[in-house]
């Protein structure tokens, strides 16, 4: 795991009651109490000034629609609010409607220390990027998330490994804070949540109460969903044609389960969105012969940014993890460098390591 000790050291350099006017109770960094911590989010999140917002770099729907939401109402509410991510340097094109008050902005346009810093759906202090610096020079670092495997890097951790998405725990942190839902902020919601639980299909009854409540509020789930999942440029069929032209199936990997994989080369990728390449993992996955399906796509020459899937049986999480990545247990992910080849054999043992019978 990617703990740093010295964020959870009560006696770490940073001093969080000298910035603006925001105290940090004391024990209370990671008390794994939710309501606690919520409770504690929101008091430090009602009378901060300049709050900074921070998505995981290539951020998807949950993460900067989390972001946006709790920004809209921290605005409204007439503090300053910056939203932002590490990488890459533009916002991805069917995110940027989310953003109804302007709060997007570059990465360069954070401040070195901000007073109020909140990371959203970010499982682990590396996943900020370039922006992962400003966890140590934040006046208060408030964490919001649903990732197992987060360690707690804030001051407050508001992480729920039940939630499907990031925007449950915002949802719920709006609730305690006695927001009102309107349209602008429940589409934000609704994003995060109709991604990250493939439109519904991995979402409890708690949950889909949760989407009947943002419907009410305004939302029009079709022209959500249809950008973020479902339309693509006339180029998107070109690439796939190449790309899962390709894709092998080895059905003794994985431990006898079947592993399915493609690649995605800089060329390949040339004219499109970062969200064609994002994609293409939910047709590969689809393999009926594979339990488990990835997806390298190539960062730049030799870097590598690979999507792990499951069906069911394997843990890809733990996959993620023995490779330096991390995720859930059936979406996961990882960073490596070298020939696409190279990645494949070290991703192919490291399955091998967590299906290997004395580990089930
Ligand atoms: P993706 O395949 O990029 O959609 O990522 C699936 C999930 O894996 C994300 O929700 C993250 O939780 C996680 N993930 C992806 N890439 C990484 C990485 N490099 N390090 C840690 N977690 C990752
Ligand atoms: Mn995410
Ligand atoms: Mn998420």
């Amino acid at each position: 795991m990617h703990n740093d000790p010295s964020l959870n050291d009560p006696s770490a350099p940073h001093d969080p009651s000298a910035s603006d006017g925001v105290r940090v109770s004391d024990g209370l960094r990671v008390s794994g109490d939710l309501s606690a911590d919520l409770a504690e989010a929101a008091r430090i999140l009602s009378t901060a000034t300049d709050v900074t917002l921070l998505a995981h770099v290539n951020p998807d729907a949950d993460a900067l629609g989390s972001a946006l939401a709790l920004g809209l109402v921290l605005h409204r509410r007439g503090a300053v609010v910056r939203v932002s991510f590490g990488a890459p340097a533009e916002v991805p094109e069917t995110l940027r409607d989310l953003d109804v008050a302007g709060l997007l902005v570059p990465a360069s346009a954070v401040p070195a220390a901000p007073p109020v810093l909140v990371a959203l759906d970010t499982g682990s202090v590396g996943r900020l990027g370039p922006l992962a610096d400003r966890v140590s020079t934040a006046g208060v670092v408030v964490v919001l998330d649903h990732h197992v495997s987060n360690p707690g890097f804030g001051h407050v951790n508001v992480v729920d490994d039940r939630a499907e998405a990031t925007a449950l725990v915002v949802l719920r942190l709006l609730d305690v804070l006695g927001v009102e839902l309107d349209e602008p902020v429940a589409r934000c919601v609704y994003a995060g949540l109709v991604t990250d639980t493939r439109s519904f299909r991995h979402a409890s009854a708690t949950t889909h109460e949760v989407a009947a409540r943002l419907l009410a509020a305004g939302v029009d789930a079709e022209a959500v969903a249809r950008p973020l999942m479902d339309s693509h440029p006339f180029g998107y069929l070109g690439m796939l044609a190449k790309v899962l032209g390709r894709a092998r199936l080895e059905r003794d990997a994985a431990g006898g389960l079947g592993f399915v994989h493609a690649v995605v080369t800089l060329e390949d990728a040339a004219g499109l969105r970062p969200e064609e390449v994002e994609s293409v993992v939910d047709l590969v996955r689809t393999t009926a012969e594979a339990e488990v399906a990835a997806v390298l796509k190539e960062l730049r020459p030799s870097s590598w940014s690979v999507s792990l899937r499951a069906v069911s049986a394997v843990d890809v999480r733990e996959v993620a993890q023995l490779l330096g990545g991390g995720g859930h247990r059936l979406a996961a992910g990882f960073t490596a460098s070298g020939e696409a080849d190279e990645v494949l054999a070290s991703l192919r043992a490291a399955l091998e390591t967590v299906t290997a019978p004395s580990e089930r």
